[in-house]
């Protein structure tokens, strides 16, 4: 399989490349060029597959040119084989017909452990064949520093720095990178916030003279293709477990960058019956905005009781517009050139389509935290702020109520203390067994100067082969 840009200009790219290109060379996103495609038989022949084995079904087709078969299934055993239920992503009921899949049974209690921890097989499996060596940096303002961490710390070929705003994220998102333990991994705390931050890591991908020619810098943000093949499983996985593919399902997906919902998108697309997708967005509401008057315009970022969809922008966005302008990359390019500027629509028949599948609702903190207190009041289940974001959403949004709506469970109520304790719930989410004690863990992190010159010396003179 090749993956071509979004914007049309840059080469088509293997697995392999893709794997370890961050933006393609013209600014776009790799998309596959053709995608898979699943008859409904095939789909109804996977019913009762282990979790692994369905991954394995679905996945190939993308990475079959650079990984044998056997490799691939003995990988995916491996990451799903770390997640504390054995169904991986079990369902939870919550009214008739309505249900939240729990994508937060990994080792750091968030949906993003579904393709980090494969990610950093991945990685390390073509680093080993290719006899090469990446510095990963990124920079985290909450769940995807701690996922990547952990899907990294084995790997063999890959130091990782993650930088942080000091003092600026939950004890909790803290101490889940901080407390880590591995030669390859290294938490920076940066005295500015989450911008200066990721300036820096900008800065460094821009110019990688300061590793001094002997690795270079991969990225593992959510434009990865790798992170996104991995969560088109999950929606085949719970469309079987509720009579797919013989019915459709609907579901209502925690958005901030699109690329969780994108991979439920392109499940569709891929055969599995899906009728709606809802966007759920906090005040953050970009694609609302889109998706209700087919206007797309940046405001300020707002910081919400929902950190992890705070975003102007939503990168992988790209990938949906690459579609709706029938994979034209050069009218994605003016497109997004435009919007950088100002204010831009689509023509109305692509809006239109687009309408047919998505629709969308943008929450803000208070209904998140009336939202938490219902559902607890109703089913004694606490929701996570995101999570909540969504069931409201898909309760606004619903369109059939024979169809079954699944809202995803993007993170455990336990990581967002403070959102329950807002909700004026007296209950507090407990820490699972295996994160009971960490906050007796001992960590280690080094503050730096916001001075990007200061974090790339210190990334020069501890990566493993410095
Ligand atoms: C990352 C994240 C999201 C947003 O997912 P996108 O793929 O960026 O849309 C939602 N909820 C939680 C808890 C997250 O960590």
């Amino acid at each position: 399989m090749r993956y071509i840009s979004t914007r049309g200009e840059a080469p088509a790219l293997g697995f392999e490349d893709v794997l370890l290109t961050g933006l393609a060379t013209d600014g776009g996103l790799y998309v596959p060029e053709s995608l898979p495609h699943f008859s409904l038989e095939e789909i109804r022949s996977w019913r009762g597959l282990p979790y692994a084995e369905l991954a394995y079904k679905v996945m190939y087709p993308f990475v079959e040119d650079a990984i044998p078969a056997d490799d691939f299934r003995k990988m995916l055993d491996e990451t799903y084989s770390v997640f504390t239920h054995q169904a991986v992503a079990p369902l939870v009921q919550l009214d008739t017909n309505e249900w939240v899949m729990e994508l937060f049974r990994g080792p750091t209690l968030a949906f993003k452990d579904f393709a980090l921890q494969l990610l950093g097989r991945l990685l390390d499996y073509v680093l080993e064949k290719r006899n090469q060596h990446v510095v990963i940096m990124g920079a985290t303002s909450g769940d995807t520093g701690s996922a990547a961490i952990e899907g990294c710390r084995r790997c063999e070929h890959v130091d990782i720095f993650i930088l942080h705003p000091h003092q600026r994220v939950s004890e909790v998102q803290r101490r889940q990178m901080t407390t880590v333990q591995g030669d390859n991994i290294h938490n920076i705390a940066v005295k500015g916030n989450f911008d200066d931050c990721q300036r820096m890591v900008k800065e460094s991908f821009g110019n990688q003279s300061f590793l001094g020619g002997k690795t270079q810098l991969a990225a593992v943000n959510s434009i990865n293709w790798a992170r996104i093949m991995a969560q088109i499983v999950y929606y085949f996985q719970a469309s079987l477990a509720l009579g797919g593919p013989d019915r459709s399902m609907a579901f209502s997906v925690p958005t901030g960058n699109f690329g969780d919902i994108f991979a439920g998108y392109l499940a569709k697309k891929m055969g599995l019956p899906i009728s709606q997708l809802v966007i759920a967005t906090n005040r953050n509401d970009i694609l609302h905005r889109f998706m209700s008057g087919n206007k797309y315009e940046q405001h300020q970022l707002e910081h919400t009781l929902s950190p992890s969809m705070d975003i102007m922008v939503s990168s992988n966005f790209e990938r949906l517009l690459f579609d709706l302008h029938g994979r034209d990359g050069a009218a994605v390019k003016d497109l997004l050139e435009r919007a950088a500027k100002g204010p831009v629509s689509i023509e109305d028949y692509r809006w239109k389509h687009a309408r047919k599948l998505f629709d969308s609702d943008a929450v803000d903190d208070k209904t998140t935290c009336d939202t938490i207190r219902e559902i607890y009041e109703q089913n004694e289940y606490l929701l996570d702020p995101h999570t909540a974001i969504g069931v409201r959403a898909a309760r606004n949004c619903r369109r059939d109520s024979a169809v079954p709506m699944i809202t995803l469970g993007t993170a455990h109520p336990a990581k967002f203390p403070d959102a329950i304790a807002e909700s004026g719930l007296s209950v507090k989410p407990e820490l699972p067994a295996h994160m009971a004690d960490l906050f007796e863990r001992e960590e280690r992190y080094t503050v730096l100067d916001n001075s990007v010159s200061e974090v790339q010396g210190f990334i020069a003179r501890h990566w493993k082969n410095a």
